[in-house]
């Protein structure tokens, strides 16, 4: 392999330290930083992701508040339960694991979260100031891509460099597009539509994918020498763990590379632990 692996376990661990040690100095100052994490159902994906949000918390020396609800909740108890928590000063971020059960609303919970909690960044208020480049959370994956590309390749300038972004969802492909923009990238976002995605790709110096297939991405797709991130989260034929880039053809010609797991994955929630802090301090401004 000749691409530099970006290795997100170490940088993640990194993050949470940094975290850690400016919380200490919080507490010195009598702040506490709280996140309340709120479950509905027994999805056992999303209790391995609360669990290890929880883990995230103890570590850096938050204080966590966890709401497990039955999957029957209605949707006015979870609306009420939120609102319950947008009034408490003692908490700063509020997270409610999606996907939510079928009967509720996802955007109408996501729309009551008061946008100074809204850890997430996926309520539209913290988006549109993202778009307007104003203060407001950033949604973690992207956020947490941004980290990897100047941790990890430290000596890489993103400024002027051409990006392809391949995806548009509103929790990845959009607001990386964004995040790229503010880093002074020219950035393209391919999609499904997108005629000719080789061609496109083969132009870029960053590429970013946000697929969900296996394999999108593959030797062809890659200019000698770009950085390839890869978002994707999928299973091969063997059912192990695998993102959306062919990784042994690829590390061959990228001149850096994320592996999965072990790249993006470990980033989303160090950067929801440092949307908490900055919740913290914003409230106790
Ligand atoms: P999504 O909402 O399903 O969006 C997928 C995007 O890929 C869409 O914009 C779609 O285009 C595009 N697409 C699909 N097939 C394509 C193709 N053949 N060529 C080009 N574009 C294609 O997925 P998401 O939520 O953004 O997640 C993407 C992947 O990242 C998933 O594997 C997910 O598990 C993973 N993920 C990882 C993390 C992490 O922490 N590491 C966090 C979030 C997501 P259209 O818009 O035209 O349909």
């Amino acid at each position: 392999m000749s691409a530099k692996l970006i290795d997100g376990k170490a940088i993640s661990a990194q993050i949470k330290d940094e975290l850690k040690e400016k919380t200490a100095a919080l507490k010195e100052k009598g702040i506490t930083v709280t996140l309340a994490v709120i479950l509905v159902g027994e999805d056992p994906a999303s209790q391995v992701y609360v669990r290890n949000k929880k883990k995230a918390c103890e570590y850096i020396g938050y204080n966590s508040l966890s709401y497990e609800l039955p999957a029957d909740t209605s949707e006015d108890k979870l609306l009420e339960l939120v609102q319950e928590l947008n009034d408490r000063s003692d908490v700063d971020g509020i997270l409610v694991q999606m996907p939510l059960p079928k009967h509720i609303d996802e955007k109408k919970v996501i729309n009551a979260i008061d946008p100074s909690k809204d850890v997430d960044g996926f309520h539209p208020v913290n988006v549109g100031a993202l778009v307007i480049g104003e203060e407001g959370f950033v949604s973690c994956t992207p956020a947490g891509v941004i980290q990897l590309l100047k941790r990890g390749v430290p000596d890489f300038d993103i400024s002027g460099k051409e990006c392809v972004i391949i995806g548009r969802s509103n929790i990845v492909g959009k607001p990386m597009s964004l995040l790229m923009l503010r880093e002074n990238a020219t950035v393209t976002v391919a999609h499904s539509r997108t005629k000719d995605l080789e061609a496109v790709c083969k132009r870029a110096d960053i590429i970013i994918a946000a697929v969900g297939k296996a394999k999108v991405i593959t030797a062809d797709h890659v200019k000698e020498g770009a950085v390839v991130i890869d978002v994707g989260i999928n299973r091969n034929v063997d059912g192990k763990l695998c993102g959306d880039v062919d990784f042994e053809a690829v590390s061959q010609i990228a001149s850096a590379i994320t592996p999965v797991p072990g790249g993006v994955g470990p980033m989303t929630i160090a950067m929801l632990m440092n949307n908490c802090y900055e919740a913290a301090l914003r409230h106790h401004r």
